[in-house]
């Protein structure tokens, strides 16, 4: 199996990127942002619980979040791997990552960490608001807040994989063809 972790602030192009490593590698798309959304659509009890703190931009406890991974790994089957985006957040999501994966008998390949400097993240998510109905793309002052979650609990993750050996930064500026090719040069290495 091949597991990938892609990783970076809101609005760094995850949701692009995986896309692409999705058809090229053949992938299971496990994105907990989406999952959420998804839940709320559907107006679940996992959903209403979810929305209050994203619509502030601020995490979902974690129990909530491990517990949807788990069940959407568990309810697929046949697959060539996992690619999960906006997952871990926490150093907490990042361990219990790893003991999902041993217990599947697996592990994570790598982590592709894509870089985009604070400014142009503003411009892109308030961008992206005027389209997406995203509650949380929509003012500055959550965009803000989610970048600031960022910095403070989801960058230390990085470093737990780069203790592992497997921390991959990518620039993520430039044309989406330019990046997908830097990051699958990264994935090549790990067939
Ligand atoms: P995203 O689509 O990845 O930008 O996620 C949108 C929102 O969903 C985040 O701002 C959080 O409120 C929530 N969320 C998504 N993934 C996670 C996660 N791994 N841990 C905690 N909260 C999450």
């Amino acid at each position: 199996m091949l597991n990938l972790v892609l990783f970076g602030p809101p609005g760094a192009g995850k949701g692009t990127q995986s896309e692409n490593l999705i058809n090229k590698y053949n992938l299971t798309h496990i994105s907990t942002g989406d999952l959420f959304r998804k839940h709320i659509g559907e107006k679940t009890a996992l959903g209403k619980t979810a929305q209050k703190f994203m619509d502030e931009g601020n995490l979902v406890p974690d129990e909530i979040v491990i517990g949807m991974v788990d069940d959407k790994i568990h309810s697929t089957s046949n697959t060539n791997g996992f690619i999960f985006d906006g997952f871990p957040r926490t150093i907490a999501q990042a361990k219990a990552l790893d003991a999902l994966m041993a217990k599947n008998n697996t592990q994570i390949n790598t982590m592709l960490a894509l870089k985009v400097s604070e400014e142009e993240l503003m411009k892109r998510l308030l961008n992206r608001g005027k389209t997406s109905g995203r509650i949380d793309d929509q003012n500055e002052e959550k965009i803000r807040n989610r970048i600031n979650v960022y910095n403070n609990e989801t960058t230390p993750v990085a470093n737990y994989y780069a203790s592992q050996q497997k921390l991959n930064s990518v620039k993520g500026v430039g044309s989406i063809e330019e990046i997908f090719e830097s990051l699958s040069k990264i994935v090549d290495t790990h067939l």
